[in-house]
Order: C-alpha cells, then structure tokens, then sequence
C-alpha cells in the first residue's frame, strides 16, 4: 500500500513537472503531450492534495494502471527478424537476405564528414548517426579517433570481396573469414568495420581488440545501438573467427537489453539455430 501510495504522489509531480516544461517552452516531448492529455485544464491553477492517513486495517484493493504496471520482459517480437529493413534482421550462414541479388537497402547515408572513411562507405541513416554519436564518445572518453573502414557493401562488390579471399585462402579459409554474398551483414546497411587512427591494426587478427580502442568499443558499443558480432567465443555460433572491429546496428534497446542479460550473439538471444556454416 506505502508503494502505491508513493507511486502516486509521484505520479503527481512528474505531471506538475510536465506542465511546467510544457508551459514554458511548448515542446514535444511524450511527457508533455502527455501531461496536455491527462489534465483536463492547463489554465487553473493545479491543486494537490494529498489525502489523509487511511484509517481502515483491511488490505485495500488499488487498481493498477497498465502504464504504472511493473514493465513486461523484453518483447522479442517488437520488430521483424526476418526483414532484411529490419534493425533487428538476423543475417548468418543460414539465413540469407532475401532476394539478396536485388536487395539495396533504405536511406543509406553518407557519413559525417569529420569521421575518417577513406573508401567512402555510406551506412543506413540510423546507424550512421549512431556510429557520429560512438565517434564523438571515443574521442571524449578515450581520445580516440574511430576510422570507417567498411560500410555497406553491395552484392556485387561482396562477391568481389568473397571471390578475393577465395583466391588467397580457398574456400573453407574465405568462409571463417568473409561472407558469401547475400549473406554479410554489410549488405544490410548496418555494419561496419571499425578501427582507430594510429592502432597499427588492419582487418584481421586479434590485434584491434588488443588496444585501447578495440576494448573501449567492446565495452561501450551497446551504448549506441552496436553489437559486436563475431566474439572471439562464439565461432561455433556466428561460424566467423573473432572480428573485433566488426559492429552491426541494432538500436539501443536491443543492444542495451542483451548487454543487461550477457548474451552476445543474435542468434543466442532470438533462440536461433547455430550457423557455423552454409546448409548447401
Ligand atoms: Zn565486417
């Protein structure tokens, strides 16, 4: 009862709290369209009132507004996983983008002019203000410039790249390493390879997870959205060898929520068969 109570009183302040900022600048934040709609008249001076100790020993029965409810578990169906648009879209060994050949995603961007990219990559328009945000925060955090050194790729430049690793590795060397066609996660517009001025890494190896930025982004990519999708333990999962400078956007809630529950691959948290390699 004490916590309804309270729940209450809180309720009440963060209301007058709305009004105040919704009088003051008319802005559009949810809270304060919010408040607008929960209050029936914004001119006459708000009242609380605040009710006297309730007398009565019987448990009373407080009815609970679904909004004041205790929040549900994470909601696994919100977004599509099968829809390469998707930021939740899954894409491995086993699950190619459909119709791959033709796909090209939505709003790919460029991106900001002050972040090294010196292929010139765009990233969809989401994931490319996600990656300014995680750009900004290294520099703040760590004194670290973030490089592009990938973005999207389209399917024929991907099946350059594959072809190009075939040809130096074969193909059960190119497969640990680089993705067929129709199955990267560049071609989603939402991946991208990441290092830092001056880390002395290229595209391979451990090496980038190794140095300052490597183990920042590692740590703090969840914060902007990203997840590092090949961890150096989950081969037998993603069927890649560790990637540390490859992140794909996911939105902040996903990323915030497998980061809170320990799970480091999509496969693991949507319950999705292991792809450790191609069914054909
Ligand atoms: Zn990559």
């Amino acid at each position: 009862m004490l916590t309804a109570g309270l729940a209450a009183i809180v309720l009440v302040i963060a209301g007058e709290t709305a009004l105040w900022g919704a009088t003051a600048q008319r802005n559009d934040s949810e809270a304060s369209i919010a408040a607008d709609s929960r209050l029936s008249d914004t001119s006459a001076p708000a009242q609380i009132t605040i009710p006297a100790p309730i007398q009565t020993s019987a448990p009373l029965a407080v009815p609970v507004e679904p909004e004041q409810a205790t929040p549900a578990g994470f909601n696994k169906s919100a977004r599509s996983i099968d829809d390469p648009t998707s930021i939740w879209f899954v894409v491995d060994k086993t699950r190619p983008i459909p119709d791959a050949a033709n796909y090209v995603p939505p709003d790919l961007v460029a991106l900001r002019s002050d972040i090294p990219n010196p292929y010139g990559y765009p990233l969809r328009q989401e994931a490319a203000d996600a990656l300014a945000s995680m750009a900004d925060a290294a520099t703040a955090e760590i004194g670290q410039q973030l490089v592009a050194q990938s973005g999207y790729r389209a399917y024929d430049i991907q099946e350059i790249v594959y072809n190009r690793y075939v040809a130096q590795l074969g193909v059960a060397g190119a497969d640990r390493t680089s993705a067929r066609p129709g199955y990267s996660e560049h071609q989603t517009g939402m991946a991208i390879d990441i290092l830092a001025t001056g880390s002395g890494c290229s595209l391979d190896g451990p090496c980038f997870g190794e140095t300052t930025a490597g183990q920042w982004l590692a740590a703090n990519a969840y914060r902007f959205g990203y997840l590092l999708s090949y961890p150096a333990d989950k081969t037998a999962v993603t069927g890649y060898e560790y990637e540390p400078w490859h992140f794909r956007y996911i939105g902040v809630d996903l990323s915030t929520e497998m980061h809170n529950e320990g799970v480091t691959t999509l496969e693991e948290f949507f319950g999705l068969p292991a792809a450790p390699g191609y069914l054909g």
